[in-house]
């Protein structure tokens, strides 16, 4: 591959971009200067830097962001800014065939909810993880309002019926691990679906964090508003 057609595909904008960066000695490869944008180059684990930052070559992207409060899930925020604004910039202008540019939320936390959420370019893996029939388990630690009881958990875990459905939805686990907290299970997401489920059985969450998806937790290293590529061990666990 042409050095700046990786530049390109790796979403440092436009060719002519890409050439005039090569050209005004802002890219090194391999720790090199890099002066020709024609070079061919091997893109598998190609190490390079743009304008003095390390990048990795990847030719889909794959990442995990642990979400901040106060940031919308959305390409255009309507009040809160944009979780794409954690991310730089060429993670959101990575060329898609037939696609928008860009890593794309896999699902959708509402804005006051922080924790684990999944970006990627691969438009199949995006399908197979927000597809209604991939049941990849999702662990939501929240906070109520009122004191949580045995009945509560006890009905979560039966099934509640929620407004937009007669078909009740039922956690997968459900435990207490507090007076007012629980770790909920879920293998489905439905809009607000964790906040609606505690309404249904009396009571109101007051925050939510999502730990875990699939065999995946939060690293506890990654602070809220960072982000890092997923391994690919990662990648198996979380599907
Ligand atoms: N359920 C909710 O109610 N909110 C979220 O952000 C995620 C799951």
């Amino acid at each position: 591959m042409q050095l700046q057609d990786l530049l390109y595909s790796q979403g440092f904008g436009p060719r002519r971009v890409c050439l005039g960066l090569i050209q005004q000695g802002l890219v090194t490869v391999s720790g090199q200067p890099a002066t020709d944008p024609y070079e061919d180059v091997t893109p598998e684990g190609l190490a390079f830097t743009v304008e003095g930052t390390h990048w990795t070559y990847h030719a889909k992207a794959y990442l995990l962001l642990h979400k901040p409060a106060g940031y919308e899930c959305s390409q255009k925020p309507s009040a809160w800014p944009s979780i794409y604004a954690l991310l730089p910039g060429p993670l959101r202008q990575r060329p898609v065939k037939g696609g928008q540019p860009g890593v794309q939320a896999i699902g959708r936390l509402d804005q006051d909810t922080t924790g684990l959420l999944l970006l990627s370019d691969d438009g199949a893996f995006i399908h197979k993880m927000s597809s209604p029939k991939h049941h990849v388990p999702r662990v939501y630690q929240l906070t109520t309002a009122d004191p949580v009881d045995d009945r509560q958990v006890q009905r979560l875990l039966a099934g509640v019926v929620l407004d937009d459905s007669p078909k009740p939805v039922r956690a997968a686990a459900c435990v207490a691990t507090g007076s007012h907290t629980l770790d909920l299970t879920l293998t489905e997401g439905k809009y607000h679906q964790v906040k609606r489920m505690l309404a249904a059985v009396g009571n109101r969450v007051t925050a939510l964090h999502r730990a875990r998806i699939g065999q995946l937790a939060l690293p506890a290293d990654l602070a809220p508003g960072e982000w890092r590529w997923l391994g690919e061990g990662e990648l198996a666990a979380v599907q």
